[in-house]
């Protein structure tokens, strides 16, 4: 066994209250998905150090199929923490995270259309990311949670579009949801995140 290995701990839901858009039944059921992801990360990781190594195989294996489940409940996990925490801000951007947005985008009005389609386009996360390789924004799109993530990519404002974070209060609509989201994204968050990371000074 790896006695390397250590468990995570869930986060405590950071949202008490209804979000314009987004009501606090939705955010807290979306919470238990979550604590889902954190639970399976562990439970998946504990149990690989378990898995017979030499029957590895790509086609089916025990250890393939729980590799590839790892890759889907660890990226759950690091979306939803960061998404939770960016709910419930006044939308409003400044400084030099816009500054980064508007020389990437041209402008937040532009960066807000082009998120809204990768939203609209994407079956699990549109994902404002700061790409290392070319030191530029760049909004991704995935398809699921282990889908499409883009190696290098630091991302700052991931938004869930999976069906469960907005069927509660917009049914089909997603759109709805996605300009809620937008709405109330806490800036401050994201700047904290940036500077953590070095995307900016
Ligand atoms: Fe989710």
């Amino acid at each position: 066994n790896n006695t390397m290995r250590k468990d995570y701990t869930a986060n405590p839901l950071p949202v008490t209250s209804d979000l314009e858009g987004i009501s606090l039944k939705s955010t807290q059921e979306h919470q238990k998905l979550y604590e889902g992801y954190v639970k399976k990360t562990n439970e998946v990781q504990a149990k690989l150090e378990t898995v017979d190594r030499s029957a590895a195989n790509g086609v089916y294996s025990e250890y393939g199929e729980m590799k590839r489940q790892e890759t889907f409940a660890v990226n759950g996990m690091k979306l939803h923490e960061i998404y939770f925490r960016l709910l419930g801000g006044d939308g409003e951007v400044g400084g030099a995270l816009r500054t980064l947005i508007e020389r990437d985008f041209g402008s937040v009005e532009a960066w807000k259309e082009d998120f809204t389609a990768t939203g609209i386009s994407a079956r699990g996360w549109a994902v404002l990311a700061y790409d290392t390789s070319d030191n530029r924004l760049h909004n991704y799109a995935m398809d699921a949670q282990n889908v499409g993530a883009v190696w290098g990519a630091v991302p700052l404002v991931p938004m869930d579009v999976y069906e469960h974070a907005y069927f509660m209060d917009h049914g089909v609509n997603r759109k709805a949801y996605i300009e809620a989201f937008i709405r109330q994204i806490d800036w401050s968050v994201v700047r904290e995140l940036a500077e953590r990371q070095g995307v900016v000074a």
